[in-house]
C-alpha cells in the first residue's frame, strides 16, 4: 500500500514538474537579436508552431489542410459558377470534355497544395493533345498536366513545367494508368498601388522529386507569348484546366500558408 501511494505521488510530483517546467518556458532574453528579426537567439517569449496531426500515410492531408476531394463527391468545385460538370468515377473525378474548366469553390494564395492525377491507360493524341489538363494556382498560374511518359513537345510544356515558362528540372513522370503526385509550394505574387511588388514563386515535388525550386512566375500563364502580371486579390480559386482530355484527379487539399514572409 505504501509502495502504491509512493508512486502514485512521485507521478504527480513529475507531473507537476513538467507543467512547471512548460509554464516557465525554456530559452534566454540575454542572449543576441537574430538578424532581420525581433528575437533572442532562443527567446523564451517566441511563440511556439501550431500543433498539427500530420496524415495518416504519406500524401493524406494533415490537421489544418482544407480538402478539395476526398473520392466522395465534387461539392467543393464549380463549372462556370454552378455544380461542378465534370464526371465522378471510383475514388476520383475526371475532365468531361467541353464543360470547361473546374474551380475550386475555396479561394487561397500563399499555400501547400498537394494533388493527385492520372493519364488514362487508353491515352492518344501527340504533343500538347495527349493527355493534356493543368493546376491552375490562383486561377492563373499554371502547372502543367501532360503525357509526357516516353513522348516529347515542347520543354517548357511538358508535365511539370511551369507552362510557358520553366521546364522540370527532370521528368520523373509515371506511365498512364497510374497516379502521378504534385506537392506545390505557391507564394502568391503581390501588388502595391496596382504594380507588382514581388513575383509569385514556386517550389514543385513532381512524383517526390524537385522540378522546381522556389522558381520565379514570369507571369499569368499564356500560350505563345512571354507572360504578363495582372493586379489580382491576394485569394484566388484553384483552377484545374479541361483541356478536352480525360484526365483523372483524386486526393486534392492545400494548406493555407500565412506569416512565412514576416
Ligand atoms: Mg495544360
Amino acid at each position: 500500500m505504501n509502495t502504491i501511494r509512493t508512486c502514485a505521488a512521485v507521478g504527480l510530483c513529475i507531473a507537476a514538474a513538467v507543467a512547471a517546467y512548460q509554464e516557465q518556458r525554456e530559452g534566454f532574453k540575454d542572449t543576441a537579436i537574430l538578424p532581420g528579426q525581433t528575437w533572442h537567439v532562443h527567446d523564451s517569449d517566441r511563440p511556439y508552431p501550431a500543433v498539427i496531426e500530420p496524415g495518416k500515410s504519406p500524401g493524406a492531408p494533415p490537421s489544418d489542410a482544407v480538402v478539395l476531394f476526398d473520392g466522395k463527391d465534387l461539392s467543393h468545385w464549380t463549372s462556370a459558377g454552378g455544380p461542378a460538370r465534370w464526371r465522378m468515377g471510383n475514388g476520383y473525378f475526371e475532365v468531361a470534355a467541353g464543360t470547361g474548366d473546374l474551380k475550386s469553390r475555396e479561394k487561397f494564395g500563399d499555400c501547400q497544395l498537394h494533388i493527385e492525377w492520372q493519364e488514362p491507360p487508353d491515352i492518344h493524341g501527340v504533343g500538347q493533345d495527349r493527355g493534356n489538363s493543368g493546376v491552375y494556382l490562383m486561377s492563373r498560374y499554371e502547372v502543367q498536366v501532360l503525357d509526357s511518359y516516353q513522348h516529347a513537345t515542347y520543354a517548357d510544356g511538358q508535365a511539370g513545367a511551369m507552362y510557358g515558362q520553366w521546364p522540370p528540372l527532370v521528368n520523373p513522370i509515371r506511365k498512364p494508368g497510374e497516379w502521378n503526385v504534385y506537392d506545390i509550394m505557391f507564394e502568391a505574387p503581390r501588388f502595391e498601388d496596382g504594380k507588382l511588388s514581388k513575383p509569385a514563386y514556386q517550389t514543385v515535388l513532381f512524383n517526390g522529386v524537385l522540378v522546381h525550386l522556389h522558381q520565379p512566375v514570369i507571369g499569368a500563364t499564356v500560350y505563345r507569348a512571354v507572360a504578363k502580371y495582372s493586379p489580382h486579390s491576394d485569394e484566388e480559386p484553384l483552377q484545374l484546366q479541361d483541356h478536352g482530355h480525360p484526365v483523372r484527379f483524386r486526393n486534392v487539399w492545400f494548406r493555407q500558408l500565412s506569416g512565412y514572409d514576416q
